[in-house]
């Protein structure tokens, strides 16, 4: 089994200072509690930014900042969020900064009160834009459907294998987290995929575990969950890591170097300075 890849989530679109105090919102913030993560043994970061206000951004000029920040200090790869209510804006993380890796939302689904919707041509729009700018997309997954949506971009040649998928299991409005859930959806994608499973909530760890057991990776962070464990805050988002480290050490899996990660992902071999 390969080693298992570690991604942070630290911030998110939607966790509030209200739920965690340790919410890192500003980009200073995220870098810290990125390197923090790095030094914990996370290998990837998925990156949202916030204006000062707290409120999701989709601010090029956010994103720049907290990816210098973060080039300064350590080699993690950088996977930015194309979520946002504006495709247009949505997509510049894409091509202005043309990171390693950004998210890729392979279909609309309900999440909680909104609708988070990610038409066909706007799909089309946001895979012509990775492949052009040699970013690999983290195809997003929170329904079977969603896989393939995802194939239907591989006939097109919009999206090219080895493909990389990040289920999301948990959220409320979409699939719940429950291990046949993930057994189905591990097993309804192209063999020679690689893939990772966030567990909102509680779920988290649960949903991490199975990951490990089975081959997959596994995405932490306040973005997706704040407790880490019941009734307590993670005050950084390297306790999740250092949670997943010691859940995986107990299992015997190894976990996975930034070098490890970019060879299983199928990257470069060193990160891709943006500035
Ligand atoms: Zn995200």
């Amino acid at each position: 089994m390969e080693p298992v890849i570690i991604t942070v989530a630290t911030t998110g679109g939607g966790t509030t200072r209200e739920q965690t105090p340790y919410l890192p919102l500003t980009p200073d913030e995220i870098a810290d509690e990125i390197y923090a993560s790095w030094q914990a043994g996370a290998a990837v970061a998925h990156v949202h930014v916030r204006d000062p206000q707290g409120r999701r951004s989709s601010d090029i000029e956010y994103f720049r900042r907290v990816v210098r920040l973060v080039q300064e200090r350590c080699d993690i790869i950088l996977n930015l969020t194309t979520s946002g209510p504006l495709d247009d804006e949505r997509i510049l993380p894409v091509t202005d900064l043309r990171p390693e890796m950004a998210s890729f939302d392979a279909g609309s689904t309900n999440l909680n009160d909104w609708v988070f919707i990610n038409s066909p041509a706007f799909l089309e729009r946001l895979a012509r834009e990775m492949l052009d700018n040699g970013v690999k997309p983290e195809i997003e997954v929170f329904e079977t459907g969603f896989i393939n949506n995802a194939l239907a971009l591989v006939k097109k040649g919009l999206l090219r294998p080895p493909l990389h998928f990040q289920f999301v299991l948990g959220a409320p409005g979409a699939a719940p987290a429950t291990p046949k859930n993930l057994l189905h959806l591990v097993e309804s994608i192209p063999s020679g995929s690689t893939w990772s499973v966030i567990g909102v909530g509680r779920s988290q760890l649960p949903m991490a575990a199975m990951a490990i057991v089975m081959g997959g990776h596994v995405r932490v962070g306040m973005e997706d969950n704040v407790y880490l464990r019941k009734g307590v805050l993670a005050e950084s988002n390297a306790d999740f890591v250092r949670q997943i480290v010691e859940l995986a050490g107990s299992l015997q899996r190894p976990i996975a170097t930034v070098g490890d990660a970019r060879r299983i992902l199928g990257l470069g071999t060193s990160a891709r300075a943006i500035i």
